[in-house]
């Protein structure tokens, strides 16, 4: 275990068996996030090379006043819930870079049964991914749009993409973790063994433990992937045909459902040039309906093919044919797999291009339910947003049965909820970030002034009152009950600012 950075009150915690201490006074990256709106430096950045040193770390702070642990994963949280004030931050990718080997194949998918990755809680999805089908070709079932989180981030928050609808969310598709808790025990949980632990920490802010391996199950990884969007100009149209794909019966249904929100004109980031596929046919506005408002509407939709299957050009077209869009404005075209799950690479090289993926990034990111959704769109996306924010309007549809009840993760109620993530990127030239981050806090007032069903995805909240209100009466209860017993001094996930240090 290395200490990257180190002040006099580390110092004083460092942790038994932390061997040669490394001091580096330079510039402290987990002093922030990708959100870059929240400044909070460390104490220290331990560089954990195992289990057993996140579990050195975590008993180091127990017995110094006021200390406090955070794991972090790729710091790409947007509101500061992977920093430690003056505390310890866990850099849980030196775990994953110094584990040898570092993603282990547990089962024989020769034999036909389960298989299942063994990675380390730092590890990017991305490196799943590749390794995964490089070595075995497998793969995970569920993922996010961009893959370079961590296992352990976003297992810790939920982890939602186009997949969610079918396969469940990344916390549906965990079979086994090994957790160090607050008391700086390490344990191996499961379904069925410490089950009331293994699923606090799935969607648990960080707070019951630090994810140092997962088990996640694995299938055959498809070769291509057939990728469709089709334009609306009705929210109520979009919205009935997205519900209606992601209810069909497996046998049916796509592989992916997602859809976002683009703004009714040229303008390059927020407008029609936003749509096509990259290498696929131009947007021609012409052919949109004479009535058509200041927000379109993009439906993204995706098959994958394996590799003894039949072209799947035939099949997307057969299952789009009912579906309401505008016609002719409909986009497509074969990528392969791995390429398809790392599209948002693209986007990142562009942002770092032109230097927005450095600057702030005021995101917020809703679960609305199904019986809101229209209202929310009035409200917000025509409303207060038709002009687009800089970056992508993603609404798209899910549901809770992929959802384990028994999960840390608040949802709306009902079967059907909409992701709405307005993820803005901050050219220079555009509105104060200060604006914009006023803006998501105006519509939270008016999702709850509405009584829109609805719960934040990344959580920011400050003081117990508002965490109350998030969970809802019986899930704090558990929340708190689940705290006290895995992490009474609460030392863990600071930056999350739900509990206070014990004294
Ligand atoms: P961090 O931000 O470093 O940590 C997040 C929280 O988890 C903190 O509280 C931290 O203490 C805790 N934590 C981190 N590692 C561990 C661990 N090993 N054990 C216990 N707790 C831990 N999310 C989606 O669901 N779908 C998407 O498609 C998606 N796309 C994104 C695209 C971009 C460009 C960005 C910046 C974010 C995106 N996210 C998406 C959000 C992402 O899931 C969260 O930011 C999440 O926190 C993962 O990021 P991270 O691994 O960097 O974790």
């Amino acid at each position: 275990m290395m200490l990257a950075y180190m002040d006099r009150a580390a110092a004083a915690a460092e942790p038994e068996d932390a061997g040669e201490p490394a001091a580096e006074a330079a510039g402290c990256a987990a002093a922030t996030d990708f959100g870059g709106l929240v400044s909070a430096m460390p104490a220290a950045v331990v560089r954990p090379a195992s289990a057993e040193d996140v579990a050195s770390a975590i008993r180091a702070a127990a017995r110094t006043a006021g200390l406090t642990v955070a794991a972090r994963g790729n710091g790409h949280s947007v509101a500061g819930q992977a920093t430690a004030e003056g505390g310890l931050v866990l850099d849980m990718r030196a775990l994953a870079l110094s584990r040898r080997p570092q993603m282990q194949l547990v089962g024989c998918p020769v034999a036909g049964g389960p298989c299942f990755a063994d990675v380390p809680g730092g590890a990017l999805w991305e490196e799943v991914l590749h390794w995964g089908v490089k070595s075995h070709g497998l793969a995970p079932a569920s993922w996010t749009d961009y893959l370079r989180l961590t296992v352990g981030g976003t297992l810790s928050n939920g982890g939602v993409s186009g997949q969610s609808f079918r396969y469940g969310p990344q916390v549906s598709n965990v079979a086994e973790l090994e957790v160090v808790t607050g008391d700086g025990e390490c344990r191996v949980c499961s379904p069925s063994s410490h089950p009331d632990l293994f699923f606090a920490v799935l969607g648990g802010l960080g707070q019951f433990g630090v994810i140092t391996r997962a088990r996640i199950p694995l299938r055959r990884a498809p070769a291509q992937v057939r990728w469709a969007r089709a334009v609306y100009a009705s929210f109520a149209e979009y919205a009935a045909d997205a519900e209606w794909l992601v209810t069909r019966a497996p046998d049916a249904a796509f592989d992916y459902v997602e859809g976002f929100a683009f703004v009714n004109s040229d303008d390059p980031v927020n407008g029609w040039p936003s749509v096509p596929i990259p290498g696929g046919a131009r947007f021609d506005p012409a052919l949109l309906p004479a009535g058509a408002g200041p927000v379109l509407y993009c439906l993204e939709v995706a098959l994958y093919r394996y590799p003894d299957d039949e072209d799947k050009a035939a099949a997307v077209s057969r299952m789009m044919a009912p579906l309401k869009h505008v016609r002719g404005l409909e986009f497509a075209a074969d990528v392969g797999y791995v390429d398809f799950l790392s599209r948002v690479n693209r986007v990142e090289e562009e942002a770092r291009r032109n230097g927005s993926w450095d600057a702030p990034h005021p995101w917020l990111n809703l679960f609305v339910s199904v019986r809101d959704i229209a209202d929310f769109d009035r409200a917000v996306i025509k409303g207060m947003l038709a002009d687009g924010i800089d970056g992508p309007m993603l609404v798209y549809p899910m549901l809770k049965s992929k959802w384990d009840p028994n999960t840390s993760v608040a949802l709306p109620e009902g079967e059907i909820f909409y992701l709405v993530a307005l993820l803005r990127f901050c050219r220079g030239g555009g509105p104060a970030v200060g604006e914009l981050v006023a803006q998501n806090g105006e519509i939270l007032r008016e999702c709850r002034a509405n009584g829109y069903d609805h719960k934040a995805y990344f959580p920011s909240y400050r003081g117990e009152a508002e965490w109350a209100r998030h969970f809802g009466a019986a899930r704090w209860r558990r929340f708190v009950e689940r705290k006290a017993r895995y992490d009474p001094l609460a030392i863990l996930a600071p930056g999350q600012k739900i509990f206070p240090r014990a004294p």
